[in-house]
Parts: structure tokens; C-alpha cells; sequence
């Protein structure tokens, strides 16, 4: 079982399937939303996730047709990102919202055609482009 959390505490989650990999997205809306050079995302199954605290704090922002952004209304934490269509059964989780220790997962990175200018791709995770 792991746990998370928004910055200001309001929200709290639980998952209760294993988390193992890291997806490093490169898109610009992500870059946007997380104010960051990416933003870092866990999938899974809804079936696994649940609010455990302050459900009603939780805001939605559509950023295209079908595709919602949820945040913390209160310190503006993003908290998941999930889309109806292709992935309706998924959530991706804001990974840095967790408060479970975490360590040895797989990580990539994608969209990174749209990487921002100023930030270097050094690191020796793979890198996965989207088409
Ligand atoms: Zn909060
Ligand atoms: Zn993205």
C-alpha cells in the first residue's frame, strides 16, 4: 500500500498496486501544468486508487477534450492526469506527490520532441519518443 499527499496536507490518496515504473513527460502542456522542466507520472489502474482525505479539495481542469488535470483547489499541487480515450481504466499519478519511499523503479522519458530548450537530457534513463 503506499500513500500520498498535496502540499498543504488537504488531500491525501492511497494506492494498493505495486508502483514501478516513472514516465518523465516532456509535453508542454506538462511543463505548463507542473511549472517544471517535466512532469513525472505513475500509471495505474483506477481500481487501485482512492481518495483518503479531502476528495472535495480536488479540482479538474480539462486541458484538451477528454483529458483532465486534477490538483489540490487549495495549494495547487497536481495530483493525477487521466485521459477517456485510449487509456479509460488508467490514471497517471504526480509522482512527486507520494509519501511512500520509493527506490530501483523503471524510469522513461517521452514527448521529449518538445523538451524545453534550456533544460539538458543527461541522465541515462531511456528515452521513448511518442509518435
Ligand atoms: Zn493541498
Ligand atoms: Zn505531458
Amino acid at each position: 500500500m503506499y500513500h500520498g499527499s498535496c502540499l498543504c496536507g488537504a488531500v491525501t490518496y492511497q494506492v494498493d498496486a505495486p508502483i514501478d515504473s516513472a514516465t518523465h513527460c516532456h509535453c508542454t502542456q506538462c511543463r505548463k501544468g507542473h511549472g517544471a522542466a517535466f512532469a513525472t507520472y505513475t500509471n495505474v489502474r483506477r481500481e487501485h486508487f482512492r481518495f483518503t482525505q479531502g476528495e472535495e479539495s480536488v479540482a479538474v481542469f480539462n486541458s484538451s477534450p477528454g483529458v483532465s488535470r486534477t490538483f489540490c483547489r487549495h495549494c495547487g499541487t497536481n495530483l493525477q492526469w487521466f485521459a477517456e480515450h485510449p487509456y479509460p481504466n488508467w490514471l497517471s499519478i504526480a509522482l512527486g506527490t507520494l509519501d511512500t519511499p520509493l527506490t530501483n523503479i523503471a524510469q522513461k522519458h517521452i514527448n521529449t520532441d518538445s523538451c524545453a530548450a534550456w533544460y539538458r537530457l543527461s541522465d541515462s534513463t531511456s528515452v521513448e519518443m511518442r509518435d
